[in-house]
C-alpha cells in the first residue's frame, strides 16, 4: 500500500471502495511492526483499534460516519484514553490505566477516528530530545542516529515512517513544532486556550497545549476543528467562536505582512543550511506577493531562562500530586508516611524531571521567590507585549524552529544547557501563547529534515493555515 499524505486521499478510495478501514489498520500495523525499532509506539492498541474501525467501517456503509472516518491517529502518550494505559514515559505512571477519557480523545472519537496506539515522549514532555523517556529514545527514521527530537518524539516519528496519519502531541515549549522539525513533518501549536486540556497529563499549566503532527496542513486544520472550542471540564479553554479551518484553506490567503524577526535568522548559533533554506522560503514569500520586512526582537535572551524559571515552578507543583500514595507507582519498604513520598519520588521519577522538580522548588521558596519567580512573570508580560505590538504590525512572524535539523543521540543529553538553550526560538510563541507552526522545507545534504517557523496573533489561526498550505502548495 502506499502512503497516504492526507484524510482527503483516504476518504476518496473508501468512498470508491478501493480501500477498506479493514485494509487501513492492517497496513499501519504492519507498518508499526517494521519500524518496531524506532521505539515510537509504547503501546498499539490493536483491539479498541480493530473494534473502533468495524463501528466506523458500518457507519461510512450507511452514509452516517463522522468528519474524521479514515484518519487513524496515535495519541501522545500523556493524553488519557479511559482503560487504557497512560504513563507520561514515566516509571511513576508504568501501570496506571486512566479512569476517563480526555476531552481531545473524546472528540477524536465523536468524529469516528480511530486511535491505533500511545506513542513514546520525554518524561512528563520534559526534553527536546526524547532521550528522558523511561521507554527509552525515540529513533529519527531519516537517521537513526539522531534524536527525533522532544519532548513529543514518538508523534513525529509515527508520522514520519507512516505508521499513522497523523499523531497528537502536545507543546508546552515547542513539544510538537520541534520534533516536528526534526522529522520533516508538519507541527502545529494553536493559541493558549483553543483546545482543552482535560485527561491531558499537566507539566506547565500555564503554556501547555495539545498540537497535532500531520504530513499535510488541510489534516491540521481539519483536526483542530474538531478539537477546538469550550469545554466545561477545563475553565482555561477559550469560549471564542471556532471558526472552520477547513474553509480558511480553501480561500486565497491574500497579500500578507510577515515579518522575520533578524536575531532568530542572522544568529551565530543557527545552522547555515537551516538559514538558506529559510532565506529561501522568505524569498518564496515575496514572490507569492506577501510583504516581506525584517523586524528586530531584542528580548531573545530573556526567553530561555523565563521559559525554564516560571515551567520549572509550574511542574513542581503540578507533580506534586505523585507522591506514591495517590497515583502509580509506591516504594512498598517504607516504615514512615515521609519515607514513603521520598523513596517513591526517588525511584519513580528520572533524572531529568526530579532535576525540573528542585529547580521549581528553589525558584518558588521564600526568599528566591521575588528574584526569580515573579521577576520571570514579569518578563512573560515584557515578551508577550513586545509579540502582541509586533503583531499588530504584521500578520505572521518567522523564525527558525531549531538552531540546527535533528542532533546525534547523546550528543547533548549530559548538559542541561545544551539542550535548554535549542528551545529558543519555539519558547517564544509558548510565552506569549500565540499559535505557531513548523512546516517543513526539505532535507540538507546528510537528508535531514529542515523547517520553518509561522506563527500569528492569537486565535489567528485561519491566517497560518492559509499560508502554510498556499506555502507548500506552491513548493
Ligand atoms: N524542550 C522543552 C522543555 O523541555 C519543551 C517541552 C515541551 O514542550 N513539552 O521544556
Amino acid at each position: 500500500m502506499k502512503k497516504y499524505s492526507s484524510l482527503a486521499e483516504i476518504k476518496g478510495e473508501l468512498a470508491t471502495k478501493q480501500l477498506t478501514l479493514d485494509e487501513l489498520l492492517a497496513y499501519y500495523f504492519d507498518q508499526i511492526e517494521k519500524h518496531q525499532h524506532l521505539n515510537a509506539f509504547n503501546e498499539v492498541f490493536f483491539d479498541s483499534a480493530r473494534k473502533q474501525a468495524e463501528v466506523v467501517q458500518s457507519k461510512l456503509n450507511n452514509g452516517t460516519a463522522g468528519k474524521l472516518a479514515g484518519m487513524v491517529i496515535g495519541i501522545k502518550d500523556n493524553i488519557c484514553y479511559q482503560d487504557h494505559v497512560v504513563t507520561a514515559s514515566s516509571k511513576m505512571l508504568e501501570n496506571f490505566v486512566a479512569p476517563y477519557s480526555s476531552t481531545v480523545v473524546k472528540r477524536l472519537l465523536a468524529e469516528d477516528a480511530i486511535i491505533i496506539g500511545r506513542l513514546n515522549c520525554d518524561e512528563f514532555a520534559m526534553g527536546g530530545s526524547n532521550e528522558t523517556s523511561y521507554f527509552g529514545t525515540v529513533k529519527n527514521a531519516a537517521d537513526e542516529e539522531r534524536v527525533a527530537g522532544g519532548s513529543s518524539g514518538g508523534s513525529a516519528v509515527a508520522v514520519q515512517a507512516d505508521m499513522c496519519l497523523a499523531a497528537l502531541g502536545t507543546d508546552t515549549g515547542g513539544s510538537v513544532r520541534q520534533p516536528a522539525a526534526f522529522c520533516g513533518n508538519i507541527g502545529f501549536k494553536p493559541t493558549y486556550g483553543r483546545i482543552s486540556r482535560y485527561g491531558v497529563i499537566a507539566y506547565a499549566s500555564s503554556f501547555d497545549q495539545v498540537g497535532t503532527l500531520t504530513s499535510s496542513v488541510a489534516d491540521a486544520a481539519l483536526l483542530l476543528e474538531v478539537l477546538a472550542g469550550a469545554d466545561e471540564n477545563d475553565s482555561t479553554v477559550s469560549s471564542i467562536q471556532v471558526p472552520s479551518y477547513t474553509k480558511a484553506l480553501a480561500a486565497t490567503a491574500g497579500k500578507k505582512k510577515i515579518a522575520v524577526l533578524k536575531e532568530t535568522i542572522h544568529s551565530e548559533v543557527l545552522d547555515q543550511e537551516t538559514k538558506s533554506a529559510i532565506l529561501k522560503a522568505i524569498e518564496k514569500f515575496k514572490a507569492d506577493g506577501h510583504e516581506v520586512v525584517e523586524v528586530s526582537f531584542d528580548l531573545l535572551d530573556y526567553l530561555v531562562p523565563t521559559y525554564y524559571i516560571l515551567t520549572t515552578a509550574e511542574a513542581s507543583s503540578n507533580l506534586s500530586r505523585y507522591d506514591g500514595v495517590h497515583y502509580g507507582y509506591r516504594n512498598t519498604e517504607a516504615q514512615s508516611l515521609n519515607q514513603l513520598y521520598k523513596s517513591s519520588r526517588a525511584e519513580g521519577f528520572g533524572e531529568e524531571v526530579k532535576r525540573r522538580i528542585m529547580l521549581g522548588t528553589f525558584v518558588l521558596s521564600a526568599g528566591y521567590y521575588d528574584a526569580y519567580y515573579q521577576k520571570a512573570q514579569k518578563v512573560r508580560k515584557l515578551i508577550r507585549d513586545k509579540v502582541v505590538a509586533l503583531l499588530q504590525e504584521n500578520d505572521v512572524l518567522i523564525s527558525p524552529v531549531a538552531p540546527t535539523p535533528a542532533f546525534k543521540i547523546g550528543e547533548n543529553v549530559q548538559d542541561p544547557l545544551v539542550m535548554y538553550m535549542a528551545d529558543i526560538y519555539t519558547v517564544l510563541a509558548s510565552l506569549a501563547g500565540i499559535p505557531a507552526v513548523a512546516l517543513p522545507l526539505g532535507n540538507n545534504q546528510q537528508g535531514l529534515p529542515l523547517s520553518i517557523q509561522l506563527m500569528a496573533k492569537h486565535f489567528d489561526e485561519e491566517t497560518l493555515f492559509s499560508l502554510s498550505h498556499s506555502f507548500l502548495e506552491k513548493a
